[in-house]
């Protein structure tokens, strides 16, 4: 397969798409960044790169971070971990506050943000700093030790983080938070704030294309069954409320973030990356979608 070819071909589709949906401006740094944006990556298995546009300009991975807390989470809490999140889809936004009443504080699944905040939760009872944890295991995924979280990201987040707060009073209302609510939105804030380019995450997820086991050392990280688990809920809840969409369209577990990027993966070949900032309504980045869309019509890969 000539990645690099397809790749290519991809960007120049996607040509008249690029810069169209909303930037996300609910977390106010987030709102100056340009929707001109557009970069792929893949990365296979071998560590052979292939990447197009602005595939080494760092972003704002935002809710991808959610991945990498539930590796940890998973790492820390074992199968335990499923008595306080489920692993549904939440058929609701993934900022909503009226399923959590109804289910007592047990958030659907980890890839919303009530979920996250209880991985956040396992984080802080485990690390006393977590977001250096999480950043920790982003280098090591991603093979070297430029990457941080953006401090006035994560503080802009904190500064407008009501709904989150109001959310993690309620599951700490339910007793499924250990923690102070403000360490825990801390965070969470910090995660999310986490930058890194399409190379790195197309390598991070290398991990869950190759079941839990990191290509590039050969230490397993995650049991087989933790990696099957993971790849199951990113394909059913890892592109909003639109997973259902996303795995008819595209057929690929996946996760999204508001920043506009999205990861997937091919088992056994390869980890992808996209970024572009524009998002269509349900929060997934516009061209990114398509151009996830493209890749699996074209390769012919998907895992139907
Ligand atoms: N930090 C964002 C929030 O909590 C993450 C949203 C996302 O990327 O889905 O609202």
């Amino acid at each position: 397969m000539d990645y690099q070819a397809l790749l290519e071909q991809i960007h120049d589709q996607l040509r008249p798409v690029i810069g169209q949906g909303q930037v996300a401006n609910y977390i106010p740094e987030l709102a100056g960044v340009s929707p001109q944006h557009f970069g792929m990556a893949v990365v296979q298995l071998d560590g052979t790169v292939h990447a197009v546009g602005d595939a080494r300009v760092p972003f704002s991975i935002q809710s991808i971070s959610k991945l990498f807390t539930l590796v940890m989470a998973l790492q820390c809490e074992g199968d335990a971990l499923w008595q306080r999140v489920g692993r549904e889809p939440s058929g609701n936004p993934f900022n909503s506050l009226v399923q959590l009443e109804r289910e007592s504080g047990i958030p659907r699944n980890p890839f919303i943000n009530a979920g996250a905040l209880v991985l956040a939760d396992v984080l802080c009872t485990r690390y006393a700093v977590p977001e250096t944890a999480v950043v920790d295991l982003t280098r090591k995924l991603a093979g070297h030790e430029d990457i941080h979280y953006n401090r006035r990201v994560a503080k802009s987040e904190r500064d407008t983080a009501h709904r989150n707060a109001a959310m993690a009073y309620f599951i700490k209302s339910f007793g499924n938070l250990r923690n102070p609510v403000p360490q825990v939105l801390d965070a969470y804030c910090r995660h999310c704030a986490i930058e890194m380019n399409c190379v790195d995450l197309a390598r991070a997820v290398t991990l869950l294309a190759h079941h839990g086991v990191l290509p590039r050392t050969g230490e397993r990280l995650l049991s087989l069954g933790a990696a099957k688990r993971i790849n199951a809920l990113m394909l059913t809840c890892g592109t909003y409320d639109a997973a259902g969409d996303f795995a008819f369209s595209v057929g690929l577990p996946a996760k999204s973030g508001v920043g506009g990027g999205i990861v997937a993966l091919v088992p056994g070949e390869c980890g992808v990356c996209v970024w572009s900032p524009g998002l269509a309504p349900s929060g997934n980045s516009l061209a990114g979608s398509l151009a996830l869309e493209h890749f699996t019509t074209l390769t012919g890969r998907s895992i139907f």
